[in-house]
């Protein structure tokens, strides 16, 4: 049996090339080598207040950008976390065994407390209901960005300590990292990661962003006050730039040290900007393609609620056995 490949994204804002090089590049690419399940967290979306309409709207928009990066819904299971309701009731039985402490400790949380004056629970719970999503589905493999680190390794604590309570129960999942683009930094601010949820228009580029408001970003994104590309002194926004290209071209590191040493940032910014428009054209076009039909859409995450209907199932039954809840005959 193949193993099994678990990761999610929250319909929240616009997909920006940081989630695609982070994270949905790699779902893609290694989909096929394992049983994939690809979520869209609309649980942990509401973490944050969501206004109804449009987060109806983005869970459809995100089936659709899925689809059009190349996740095959033939052979991936494209789900809705609020669809399948194991993933909260597997959540409440980890909260359980999840000292506050461990959660207190997470850095995401802290940052995104900071900037609220009050904190909802959830927020604080986010990774449990993470952890929840993962062992689910015993997944052995998670494809995300480094900013998913901390959360991974709370994900195996929670899943060893309840093993170490209630028995064996829960497969150890590993973090699946890029080699390239793992922390993709914002084009304003060179030195925070970029995110859906940062304001500001100069900031990150969308993966539905026309070409020309892509050229227009990049040629905008902070640099340092070097000149041209040097190697030894660049700054961190430079060094983004060339991850960018990187991460879209697949040239190697020596080639890219080759093509840009001594390159001014102008005409750096501009070759950043055709690499990433070449990316995305195509992507866009298939975006087109596919919502132009939304019944297909809601086909596929109805299909694939289904298709993990039955190893939710499986693993909430098992949980509930193991720590001595009722179980139906
Ligand atoms: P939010 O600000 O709402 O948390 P986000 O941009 O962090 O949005 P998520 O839906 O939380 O997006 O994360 C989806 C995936 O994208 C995760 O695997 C995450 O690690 C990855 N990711 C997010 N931002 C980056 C980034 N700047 N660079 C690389 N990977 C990223
Ligand atoms: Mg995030």
């Amino acid at each position: 049996m193949k193993k099994r490949v678990l990761s999610g994204i929250q319909p929240t804002g616009s997909v920006h090339i940081g989630n695609y090089l982070g994270a949905l590049k790699n779902w893609v690419k290694i989909q096929y080598d394992y049983d994939s399940i690809y979520c869209i967290v609309d649980l942990h979306a509401i973490t944050a207040f969501q206004n109804p309409g449009e987060l109806r709207a983005k869970i459809l928009e995100l089936a659709g950008i899925l689809l059009a990066i190349g996740i095959d819904p033939e052979h991936s299971a494209l789900v809705v976390q609020s669809s399948v309701p194991e993933h909260a009731e597997l959540a409440w039985m980890l909260t359980c065994v999840t000292p506050v402490g461990w959660l207190e400790r997470m850095t995401q949380y802290k940052a995104k407390s900071e900037a609220q004056e009050s904190v909802g629970d959830g927020l604080l719970q986010y990774p449990v209901l993470m952890a929840a999503d993962i062992l689910l589905y015993q997944a052995h493999v998670v494809p995300v960005g480094d900013d998913q680190t901390q959360h991974l390794e709370l994900a195996r604590d929670i899943a060893q300590r309840f093993n170490s309570l209630y028995g064996d129960t829960f497969t150890m999942p590993e973090t699946r990292l890029p080699a390239v683009g793992a922390r993709i930094m914002g084009l304003d601010d060179p030195e925070k990661k970029m995110s859906k949820s940062t304001a500001g228009s100069g900031h990150a580029i969308a993966l539905l962003d026309p070409p020309d408001a892509i050229r227009k970003k990049l040629m905008r994104a902070t640099t340092d006050s070097n000149p041209a590309v040097d190697f030894d002194t660049m700054g961190a926004g430079v060094r983004n730039l060339l991850t960018i290209y990187q991460g879209f071209t697949e040239a190697s590191t020596e080639e890219v040290r080759a093509k840009f040493s001594g390159m001014r940032y102008g005409d750096l910014k501009k070759q950043v900007a055709e690499a990433v428009v070449a990316a995305l054209e195509p992507v866009q076009q298939r975006y087109r393609e596919i919502t132009a039909d939304q019944g297909y859409l809601a086909d596929v995450l109805t299909q694939g609620a289904e298709r993990v209907s039955i190893p939710a199932k499986d693993t909430v039954e098992k949980a509930k056995r193991a720590m001595g809840l009722f179980t139906r005959a």
